[in-house]
This record gives structure tokens, C-alpha cells and sequence, in this order.
């Protein structure tokens, strides 16, 4: 028998679910000459100002609406945002109302309105990235008509992927970066914690903002030290998550303690915190998330994604 490396799940490839996107984002696909040719054959997604758009589903399938070009316009709109392209089909995002939709189609499938937080664990590939983009950049256009720099107001530019204003100042959509560990201890234990706003029994990973001039690994040891009062050693690099909401990237590490370390719950942001055993959390996943006293993450999360793959082994 061999031995099994209680560290080996760190270097497994993991998918969450909002990084999955296949589209191509090649900068140059954006450029006025390019997209006014393929304008006639592109799809097209209305996003609405909560970032809810229409779609058909039929079990646990969903599949966006997309509408053909022509029912837009027969130009590109100054508003519009270019996703990416896809196996010769351009996919771009509108701003605008997306229909009540309500009542079964002929062939079956319920048509439903609804955003990136009920679909994008249920999505597929393709969809599920176009989506995420498509939130993200109208999110910062919807919240951002105004030039930073001088204040006069901006239009959209590079396929609805900057502003510029009339002094020719040019903005790009924000990214805040995010930490978000999972503090183990080296072999089959680690902790979890919940915040007081959270449904009863909810448990997840820690996670915090990084702020201005620090690094990443900076940010997973000082929240760590932060909210739960333990200090960490080993910190690694785990996978990435966009998160929309309004414009985070979730960048999730593995962060080693020492085995058993005292917790020490900061006041108002950690209700309670905990170490768990593999065995108790692979019970609780196996139970579609939901144990007696253990609830874990939503599966669109990227939380969830890493109790998954640490609970997996
Ligand atoms: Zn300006």
C-alpha cells in the first residue's frame, strides 16, 4: 500500500464554477472593423440593471437566451459589450429590460428569468463564463458613467471594454482581488468559520479583501491572524474565481497551522470558528451540503469548490 500524501489535493486541478469560461477574449477580436462585419451573425444577451436575463430550463438543464443580432439593431450598439467569440459566433451583452417570463414553451422547457448566482453552478461551460463577463462589465459601465479623472462624462469604447471621456482619458473596468483560505493542518483537519449574518449552521473558509500596496500571500496571513487569531507558515496557490459581486476575483490558497492551534474568533465578524475532520466533512458533502450542525457553502462558491477538493484528499 502506498502511503497517501495528506497534501496532494493542493495540487489537483480544480473548477469553479464561474472560471470556466471557453470564449476567446483576444483583444484584438474587438475591433470596430472586425466586429461591424460580424455584427449580422452575433448573439446577443439583454442584461437587465440587477444583471438578471431570460432563459428556457427543463430539468436541471439552463440555457440562456440569446437573441439574433437583427432583433437589436442593425449596428452595433454604442452600449453593447463584446464577450468573446466562440466557433465563428460572436456573443455580446446589452444593457435593457429582460421580458417577465413565465409558462412552459411547446417543446417543454419553463421559460424563467433569473442571474448568475441561481445558474452559474448549472450552466455550461460556455455559457457560464459569457455570463460572468457579461455581469461584470455592464455592472461597472451601469455604476461608472463618469470619468475619474476630470468628472465630465464617458462612453464606451474597445467593444464596451473601457470609457473614454471627452479629454481622452481612458478607464478600464475595476477588479478588487479577494483572498479566500483554506486553513488546514498539514493532514486530515481544518477550519471553518461562520459570520453572524450567515443562515444558521453555515460554515465556510475565511476570506478578506486584500488592501492597497499588500501582496496576496500578505493578505492570507494577516486575515487569517485577524480572524481567527492563528498564525499560518506554508501559504499556496489554489485557482481563481471571478466573482461579480459587484467586481471581486476570489484568489483561494491553501494556508498550513499548526495541528489543533486555538481559535480565537475576531468580535463582530466571526460568530464562531472550528476544526473539522475530513471524515466529518465528507459525510456533509455527501449529503448534497447539509449536515446537523455543519451547512457548507453554495455550490457556485469557490469556498465550496476547495472544501470539496480538500475533503476529496
Ligand atoms: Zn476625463
Amino acid at each position: 500500500m502506498t502511503e497517501v500524501d495528506p497534501q496532494a489535493w493542493m495540487s489537483r486541478p480544480f473548477a469553479p464554477s464561474l472560471s470556466r469560461g471557453v470564449a476567446d477574449r483576444t483583444e484584438d477580436l474587438r475591433l470596430p472593423f472586425r466586429t461591424r462585419q460580424t455584427w449580422p451573425t452575433a448573439k446577443v444577451l439583454v442584461v437587465d440593471p440587477q444583471g438578471r436575463v431570460g432563459a428556457t430550463s427543463r430539468d436541471d438543464v439552463v440555457q440562456l437566451d440569446w437573441l439574433d443580432s437583427s432583433r437589436i439593431g442593425p449596428e452595433v450598439p454604442d452600449e453593447a459589450v463584446l464577450l468573446g467569440e466562440y466557433q465563428g459566433t460572436d456573443y455580446w451583452a446589452v444593457p435593457g429590460q429582460t421580458p417577465e417570463l413565465q409558462g412552459l414553451t411547446d417543446d417543454g422547457w419553463a421559460a424563467v428569468g433569473g442571474g448568475l448566482r441561481e445558474w452559474g453552478a448549472v450552466l455550461g461551460d460556455l455559457e457560464a463564463g459569457l455570463l460572468t463577463s457579461a455581469v461584470a462589465v455592464l455592472g461597472w459601465h451601469h455604476r461608472s458613467p463618469f470619468c475619474p479623472t476630470c468628472g465630465e462624462r464617458s462612453t464606451p469604447t474597445s467593444a464596451g471594454w473601457s470609457r473614454m471621456c471627452p479629454q481622452g482619458h481612458q478607464e478600464f473596468p475595476r477588479t478588487d482581488p479577494a483572498v479566500i483560505m483554506l486553513v488546514h493542518d498539514g493532514a486530515d483537519r481544518a477550519v471553518l468559520a461562520r459570520q453572524p449574518s450567515w443562515p444558521p449552521h453555515r460554515y465556510s473558509v475565511l476570506a478578506g479583501f486584500t488592501e492597497a500596496g499588500e501582496s496576496l500571500e500578505a493578505t492570507v496571513r494577516r486575515e487569517v491572524a485577524e480572524e481567527v487569531g492563528v498564525v499560518v507558515d506554508e501559504v499556496r496557490y489554489l485557482g481563481s474565481q471571478p466573482w461579480p459581486f459587484p467586481r471581486s476575483l476570489m484568489v483561494g490558497f491553501a494556508a498550513r497551522t499548526t495541528p489543533g492551534a486555538p481559535l480565537f474568533p475576531r468580535d463582530g465578524e466571526i460568530e464562531h470558528a472550528r476544526w473539522v475532520t475530513r471524515e466529518e466533512v465528507r459525510k456533509v458533502l455527501a449529503n448534497d451540503g447539509v449536515g446537523e450542525d455543519l451547512m457548507m457553502p453554495p455550490s457556485i462558491s469557490i469556498a465550496r469548490k476547495m472544501i470539496e477538493a480538500w475533503a476529496a484528499g
